[in-house]
């Protein structure tokens, strides 16, 4: 007898899962409930949309439920919002949000790709008109009416993570004065804190007041005028305001229906995707999967995992055997002039862990710097100090950094070491790349570190240094100490006078070197303790080190 598989939800897993159920088997029926007006479109794409980088409002939709219809042949039910689950008889309870009417529908299997929500904190006054969340279409529709209209002159963005900053980038392009306020001491939760100051740094430039570390208490309104008030007695006035503090999993459905919820809230699943009932499966922003490197649940609201999950799900309602093995959160996001991107586990992530990290920065152009409108890129890599496996990589920059962290997601996903990324062979021609590509260079030096050809200091550690033992030398030219500054302290050897003046150097102190980047303290760690000095390479140089304590 044919299967009769229903959805819930429409957009990126469950029309995935509805695709691909229909292309494992023609005959099966397949129901897609979907609460709002639209199926598959572009979440993704709203900020854009609202910049008016992406013009055409039809283009956000991948695809319309009569397209979908005649070429899968599923039965899309749009406006129909699934009440209920009633696992013992193996039915759904549908509200047609059109008509009203409430009818129940049997299902041999269930897919449930019901998303997340954005989170509205009980702020006082947070239901105020002009407070708005993003997360489809119509919501999309409501900001871009108030910017089009040209009224909202200034926006406050509570919360600094993709969509807050997305929507930053954006309404800066139209015009519209933009402040972001942020509980935590960073931007972009997912980055380590000193890769996140240089995205603080760029919204500075961007004209972008970013204020960290301080939470909104609440909101008030006068004559159309919103009044944002932090626990830092700021009060910051504006005509709108974007939530985007995070999102909730839509779990409402799996939790009255009894089905198992983890410790984050969302719906539990194995590797198959399946819940605690085995004709149940759930996929998306709803469901916690497994990290692919700490093993432990996660929650990542990203398109690929879910699209993925949708995969393995619709296979396994099918009757296949597939496998998800877990995600590395692997994200790419523009700020501004910025590519931010990062993939598997942060090194504050492996800390709460307890996984044991060593880290190393690079800071590498994006091809060969001679042919023209190379721009630099930073690379923080974490990998394993017993093995060298490569656990995560963080990389901001301007050009070229979309294909390096995906290098390095395949890199993880394939287990392999630091020593790996120093033997890969990857395109080169001046355009492109360098014959060492960022990724073989970050490579060298994460190597060398475990080898123990150089031992590194990180930026944080500066501050433990002790004067009468610790001495800082900064090897850069005097016009590169006059451009940017220099750390306090640090006494000045340029790397080209550091032979001739050894002799003025002391056997008993340990000198703890930068330049700009890494490479010429590399170069005089070298130098200093082949010459029987002890010395200490600050990693990533002047530049990470000063992004990070600014
Ligand atoms: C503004 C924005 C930008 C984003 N940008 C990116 C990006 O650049 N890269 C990236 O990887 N990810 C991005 N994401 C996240 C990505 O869109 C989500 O991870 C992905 O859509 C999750 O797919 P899903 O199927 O779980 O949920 P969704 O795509 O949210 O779909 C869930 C659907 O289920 C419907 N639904 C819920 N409950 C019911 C019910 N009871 N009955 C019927 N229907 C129901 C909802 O109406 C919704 O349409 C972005 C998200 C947003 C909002």
């Amino acid at each position: 007898m044919a299967i009769k598989l229903i959805i819930i939800g429409g957009v990126a897993g469950g029309a995935t899962a509805a695709a691909r159920a229909r292309r494992l088997d023609e005959r099966a029926e397949i129901i897609l409930f979907e609460r709002g007006e639209y199926i598959s479109f572009a979440n993704c794409g709203l900020p854009y949309y609202i910049g008016n980088v992406i013009k055409n409002r039809d283009s956000l939709l991948v695809t319309t439920a009569e397209a979908f219809k005649a070429r899968y042949n599923i039965d899309i039910r749009l406006f129909s919002e699934v009440m209920g689950i009633d696992r013992t008889s193996k039915q759904v309870k549908v509200h047609d949000i059109m008509t009203g009417r409430i009818y129940e529908e049997s299902y041999d299997k269930l897919i449930l790709s019901p998303g997340a929500e954005p989170v509205r904190p009980p702020f006082k006054g947070v239901d105020l008109e002009n407070i708005l969340t993003l997360r489809n279409i119509p919501d999309s529709d409501m900001i871009k009416a108030r910017v089009d209209a040209g009224r909202h002159e200034s926006s406050v963005i509570v919360g600094g993570g993709f969509i807050g900053l997305e929507m930053a980038e954006n309404l800066v392009s139209r015009g519209v004065k933009t402040t972001v306020i942020e509980k935590l001491d960073q931007l972009m939760s997912p980055l380590d804190p000193e890769m996140s100051a240089i995205v603080r740094d760029h919204m500075a430039e961007k004209g972008v007041e970013c204020y960290l570390g301080e939470g909104v208490k609440g909101f008030t309104e006068n004559e159309g005028l919103i009044t944002v008030h932090t626990d830092k007695n700021r009060n910051i006035e504006c005509d709108m305001v974007i939530l985007s503090v995070g999102v909730r999993p839509e779990n409402r459905l799996a939790r009255d229906a009894g089905l198992a919820i983890g410790h984050m809230g969302g719906i539990k699943v194995n590797a198959a995707m399946r819940t605690s009932d085995p004709d149940i499966y759930a996929i998306g922003d709803a469901v916690e999967v497994r990290d692919f490197i700490s093993g432990q649940p996660v929650m990542t609201a990203l398109a690929g995992p879910a699209n993925k999950e949708a995969r393995v799900a619709a296979d396994n309602v099918m009757g296949g055997k597939s496998i998800f093995k877990g995600t590395t959160g692997t994200s790419v996001v523009k700020i501004f002039d910025l590519t931010v991107a990062s993939t598997g586990l942060s090194e504050k992530a492996c800390r709460h862990n307890n996984i044991p990290c060593l880290t190393s920065y690079t800071h590498s152009n994006s091809h060969a710097a001679y042919y023209p409108a190379a721009r630099m890129m930073a690379i923080k890599l974490v990998f394993s100090p017993s093995n060298g496996r490569v656990l995560g990589a963080q990389i901001i920059g301007m050009e070229g950094v979309d294909k390096r962290i995906d290098v390095l997601a395949t890199a993880i996903r394939g287990s392999m070491t630091v020593s790996d990324l120093e033997e890969l062979e990857l395109a080169y021609a001046p355009p492109y790349s360098s014959a060492k590509d960022p990724v073989n260079v970050a490579g060298f030096v994460a190597s060398n570190l475990l080898k123990g050809d150089v031992r590194n200091i990180n930026w944080n550690d500066m501050e433990d240094l002790d004067p009468d033992k610790d001495i800082v030398i900064d090897l850069r030219d005097k016009r590169e100490l006059n451009d940017t500054g220099f750390i306090p302290g640090a006494i000045h050897i340029p790397l080209i006078e550091l032979r001739s003046r050894l002799p003025e150097l002391d056997k008993g102190k340990t000198y703890i070197v930068y330049c700009a980047v890494g490479m010429r303290g590399y170069l005089a760690h070298r130098i200093l303790t082949q010459n029987g000095f002890k010395s200490r390479n600050l990693s990533g140089g002047f530049r990470t080190y000063d992004a990070a304590v600014k």
